[in-house]
C-alpha cells in the first residue's frame, strides 16, 4: 500500500472522439478500413473498427502516462509468450519503419488532442470473437471453472513481469480500498454508505495488517465481464486490456473472477459458483491459507468500490446513470448478503475458514458423542484438546498454546514435516490411482524397505492400516500352515478387524479369549518374573491338547501395550525357536517398535538377533497418512497366492507411496535413529536419576523412544493406577503430552516423534519432576 497519489486517468474525463473520427484514425495510423462502431470504455474511448479485418481501436485518455500503456502491451506479450493458448489481445505494431523490433513503443501512435492542447495514443487489436460484459449468473459450471483457470494462467504468466509503471493506485485494486473513505460523501443513500463504511472498517481490521504478508506480483487486476470475452458456451476467448496490471496481490485476480461469477446469483448459488471459480484457479495455482482467510473482505472491498468510484465519477462527469446503478446494485447486493452472514459464514462459504476455529471444546466434544456415539475410544484428558497444528515435536491448540507432544509414534519425523506434507499435495495433485497400474514409487518404497529387512524378506504387500497388516499376515499364516492356532503376549494390541481383535488381549474386555489364541507371560523385572519361554511353551501345549495347531506368533517388539518391555535377545530368540518348533510362522508388529524407534535400527526384531517370517509395518509409515504394509519371503507369498488374489483399492496408492518414500528419505537424511538413540539415552538417564529418589517410580524400562515408567505404591511393587492418570493428567495441564500403558495402566507411556532431542527430554523430566512432587 502506498501513499502515493490516485491514478489521474479515474478522475481525468475520457476523450470524445466521433465514430467517423475514429474511422479516419484508423486508416491514417494503422491502415485499417471500416466502420467506426463505438464501445463501452471507462476512461478511454475504443471503437469496433467493421471492415475486411475487424479490429478494435483504442484512444486513450490524453491524461494517461505513455509508460502504462508501455507497461500493459509488455504484460499482454508476456502473457501471450508464456501461455500461448491463452487468447490474449495483443496491439499490432503501428506500420512505421523507424521503429527497432523490441521499442516497446512500437503498437502506439499518438494524434493531438482535439483542444490540440495534448496527445492521445492511439493502438488497435484485432478484434476477438465472442461476447463481453456477459452476467455472471449466465455462465455454466464449465465455463465458471475456466474463468478461474484462466486467471490463474494469467497470473502464473506475470509471475516474473515487471515494469516501473506497476507501482500506481487504482481504486478497484483492493490494497487501496480504505482511499474510499474520503469519497464516501457521495454515496447518497445513508444505508449504503453505512454498509460501505462498515465492510472498509473491517478491511482495515483483518486486510491491512496482513496484506504485507501476501503473494505480491504484477496482476492483472481487473479479469472480470468487462475485459474477459466468451463464447455461447462460456468458455474464454479473449482476455482484453492489461490497462488496469499493477504490482498487487496475486489474490486480486481470483476476487475479481468470483466478483464477476457471483454477478446476479441468489445468495445460496453465489457461494456455489465463487467455490467454482476457485476451484478452476486452484487447479493451476493453490491459494495460501492467509488468502483465503481474507477472501470475503477482498470481495468486499472490490464491492465498495464499486459503489462508491461510480458515485464519485458520476458526481464529478454526469456518467451515464445505467453504469452506475448496474455497479451500485450488484456492490450493494453482496455487500448486504454478507452482512447477513457475518464475516465468519461468509469465510467458511468460501472455504477459507479453519476447521473448528471458533468452536468450543466442549461444544466440540458433545458433537463428537453425537456424531460418533459410544463405542468410539474416549478423549484423552479430562479437559480434552482441541489441537489445531502440529509441527516437529510440538502440537498448538485452537488458543494458540502448545504442547511438547511425547506420546505420538505416528508421525515419526515430526508433526507437519514438509517433505512428506508437500509430496503427499503434489502426487495428489498429479494423479491417485492404484496397483493395478504401473508406478514407480511403489516399486521404490518397496525395494527401500526390502533392503533394510534382510534378505529372505523380499516380497512387499501394502495396505492401509496397522490392522490390516496384521489381518493380512494372519491370514497368510493360517494358509501356509494350515493350522488356526495363535500365540500372543498378555496384554497385546495388534489391531481392530475380527480376526485381529482375537490375538489382542488388551481388547478382550467384555468377550473373552477366543478358543484358538493363548497368551504368554513376558517378562516383568520389577516383579522377578522371567520365564516366559516356558510361558510361551506352556501356551502352545495347550493349544495344541484344544486341537488348534500353531499357525502363528505375534510380537510388538517394543510389547508397547503390555507395559514397554525390553526383551533380552538372547530370550526373544528363544520363544521364536519355540514358536517354529512348534510350526508357527513368528509375525514380528513393527507397527511400535518399527521405523528406528529403538534406536539402533529400522526394525526392532533386528536388536533381538530374530528372523521373522513375516513383518507388519503400520502407523509410522506414511508419518499420518494411512499407509501399512506386510513383508514377507517369496516362498510365504508364493503358497498365500495358491489360495486367494489378493487386492487392496488404496493399498500402494501413488499418493501414499509418496508419503511413505517421504519419510523414508528423511529417516536417512535427518539421520532419525541416530537421533532417536541419542535422545532416548539421555532420557532415559535423566529418568533413571529420578527414579533413584522417587519411591513412586518402580522402574523405568526403555529401548531407544519407546519408553515406559512404571508407577507403583511407594516401597512396594503394586502398581498404582491412579497415580499414574493423575500424572498424565498434571503434565497436559503443564504442557507435556504423554499416556499410560500395560495390563494395570501404571506404566507412563513416553514415545514422541523420532525428533525428540536432548532439550525436549529436558522439559519432559523436568514437568514430570515437578508433577510427582506436587503429588499429595
Ligand atoms: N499393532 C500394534 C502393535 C499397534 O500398536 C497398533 C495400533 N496401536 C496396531 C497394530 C493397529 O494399527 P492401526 O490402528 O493402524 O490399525
Amino acid at each position: 500500500m502506498t501513499d502515493a497519489p490516485v491514478d489521474e486517468v479515474l478522475t481525468a474525463a475520457p476523450p470524445a472522439f466521433t465514430e467517423d473520427e475514429a474511422a479516419a484514425i484508423a486508416e491514417r495510423t494503422f491502415g485499417v478500413a471500416g466502420t467506426a462502431i463505438a464501445l463501452d470504455s471507462e476512461r478511454d474511448q475504443a471503437f469496433l473498427i467493421d471492415g475486411e479485418r475487424p479490429t478494435v481501436l483504442k484512444i486513450s485518455n490524453a491524461s494517461e502516462d505513455p509508460a502504462r500503456l508501455d507497461m500493459e502491451a509488455l504484460a499482454a506479450q508476456c502473457v501471450a509468450r508464456l501461455e500461448p493458448e491463452l487468447p490474449v489481445a495483443l496491439p499490432w505494431r503501428v506500420p512505421r519503419t523507424n521503429y527497432v523490433a523490441d521499442d516497446p513503443a512500437a503498437y502506439r501512435a499518438e494524434i493531438p488532442t482535439a483542444s490540440g492542447g495534448g496527445t492521445h495514443h492511439v493502438r488497435i487489436y484485432d478484434r476477438l470473437p465472442g461476447r463481453a460484459s456477459v452476467l455472471g449468473s449466465s455462465l455454466g459450471d464449465a465455463a465458471i471453472r475456466d474463468w478461474g483457470s484462466m486467471a490463474a494462467r494469467v497470473g502464473r504468466a506475470l509471475r516474473g513481469f515487471w515494469h516501473p509503471s506497476a507501482r500506481r493506485v487504482l481504486l478497484w485494486d483492493p490494497q487501496h480500498a480504505l482511499r474510499l473513505r474520503p469519497m464516501l460523501g457521495a454515496v447518497a443513500d445513508p444505508e449504503v454508505r453505512a454498509l460501505v463504511a462498515a465492510a472498509l472498517d473491517r478491511f482495515e481490521s483483518v486486510v491491512t495488517p496482513r496484506w504485507p504478508g501476501l503473494r505480491a506480483q504484477v496482476v492483472h487486476t481487473d479479469l472480470c465481464a468487462s475485459n474477459v470475452l466468451v463464447d455461447d458456451d462460456g468458455q474464454v476467448t479473449g482476455i482484453l486490456d492489461f490497462g488496469d496490471a499493477s504490482h498487487s496481490a496475486l489474490v486480486v485476480d481470483p476476487v475479481a473472477v468470483v466478483e464477476t461469477v457471483v454477478a446476479g446469483r441468489s445468495a445460496d448459488d453465489a457461494f456455489r459458483a465463487a467455490r467454482l471459480a476457485l476451484d478452476g484457479y486452484e487447479q493451476v495455482t493453490p491459494l495460501e491459507p492467509g488468502e483465503r482467510a481474507i477472501f470475503g473482505e477482498l470481495l468486499g472491498a472490490r464491492m465498495c468500490a464499486a459503489i462508491v468510484v461510480p458515485a464519485a465519477r458520476g458526481a464529478l462527469y454526469d456518467e451515464p446513470a445505467a453504469l452506475q446503478a448496474e455497479l451500485r446494485d450488484e456492490g450493494v447486493a453482496l455487500l448486504q448478503l454478507f452482512a447477513s452472514f457475518g464475516w465468519d459464514e461468509v469465510a467458511r462459504r468460501l472455504g477459507g475458514r479453519e476447521p473448528g476455529a471458533g468452536r468450543t471444546v466442549s461444544e466440540l466434544a458433545t458433537r463428537r458423542e453425537r456424531a460418533f456415539g459410544p463405542a468410539l475410544t474416549g478423549l484423552t484428558y479430562r479437559e480434552p484438546l482441541h489441537l489445531v497444528r502440529g509441527e516437529g515435536v510440538w502440537l498448538f491448540d485452537a488458543e494458540g498454546r502448545r504442547y511438547l507432544d511425547a506420546y505420538n509414534n505416528v508421525p515419526v519425523v515430526g508433526h507437519g514435516h514438509p517433505r512428506v506434507t508437500e509430496a503427499i499435495v503434489r502426487q495428489a495433485r498429479r494423479l491417485n490411482t492404484n496397483l493395478r497400474y504401473l508406478h514407480e514409487t511403489a516399486l521404490e518404497v518397496a525395494e527401500r524397505l526390502t533392503a533394510t529387512t534382510g534378505p529372505d524378506l523380499d516380497t512387499v504387500m501394502f495396505v492401509n492400516s496397522g490392522s490390516e497388516a496384521n489381518d493380512l499376515a494372519w491370514r497368510m499364516a493360517r494358509a501356509v500352515t494350515g493350522g488356526d492356532g495363535a500365540l500372543t503376549t498378555d496384554f497385546a494390541y495388534h489391531g481392530i478387524s475380527d480376526a485381529i481383535v482375537d490375538l489382542s488381549p488388551e481388547d478382550w474386555t467384555g468377550r473373552g479369549r477366543p478358543e484358538h489364541v493363548r497368551t504368554w507371560r513376558p517378562p516383568d523385572r520389577l516383579r522377578g518374573f522371567d520365564r516366559s519361554v516356558e510361558s510361551l511353551d506352556a501356551a502352545a501345549w495347550e493349544l495344541r491338547r484344544a486341537g488348534h495347531r500353531v499357525s502363528a506368533s505375534i510380537l510388538d517388539g517394543v510389547l508397547t501395550s503390555d507395559g514397554i518391555i525390553d526383551l533380552d535377545p538372547a530370550i526373544a530368540v528363544d520363544l521364536v525357536e519355540r514358536a517354529r518348533d512348534d510350526g508357527a510362522l513368528w509375525i514380528a508388529d513393527e507397527v511400535q517398535g518399527g521405523y528406528g524407534r529403538t534406536g539402533d535400527a529400522m526394525w526392532s526384531y533386528r536388536r533381538l538377533g530374530i528372523e521373522p517370517d513375516i513383518v507388519t509395518l503400520g502407523k509410522p509409515m506414511g508419518n499420518g497418512h494411512p499407509v501399512a504394509a506386510v513383508i514377507t519371503r517369496r516362498d510365504i507369498a508364493q503358497s498365500f497366492a495358491g489360495t486367494t488374489d489378493f487386492f487392496s483399492t488404496f493399498g500402494g496408492n501413488p499418493v501414499a507411496m509418496a508419503a511413505a518414500l517421504a519419510v523414508l528419505e528423511v529417516i536417512d537424511d535427518e539421520r532419525i535413529i541416530d537421533g532417536a538413540r541419542e535422545a532416548g539415552a539421555y532420557l532415559v538417564q535423566r529418568l533413571r536419576d529420578l527414579e533413584a529418589r522417587t519411591p513412586r517410580v518402580g522402574e523405568v524400562r526403555a529401548i531407544g523412544l519407546a519408553v515406559g515408567v512404571e508407577v507403583v505404591r511407594p516401597g512396594t511393587t503394586e502398581p498404582d493406577a491412579s497415580t499414574t492418570a493423575e500424572i498424565v493428567e498434571a503434565m497436559r495441564r503443564d504442557g507435556v503430552l504423554i499416556g499410560t500403558t500395560g495390563r494395570h495402566g501404571n506404566t507412563l507411556k513416553v514415545r514422541p516423534p523420532l525428533v525428540f532431542r536432548r532439550r525436549d527430554a529436558d522439559l519432559l523430566v523436568d514437568t514430570l519432576d515437578n508433577v510427582l512432587a506436587g503429588l499429595p
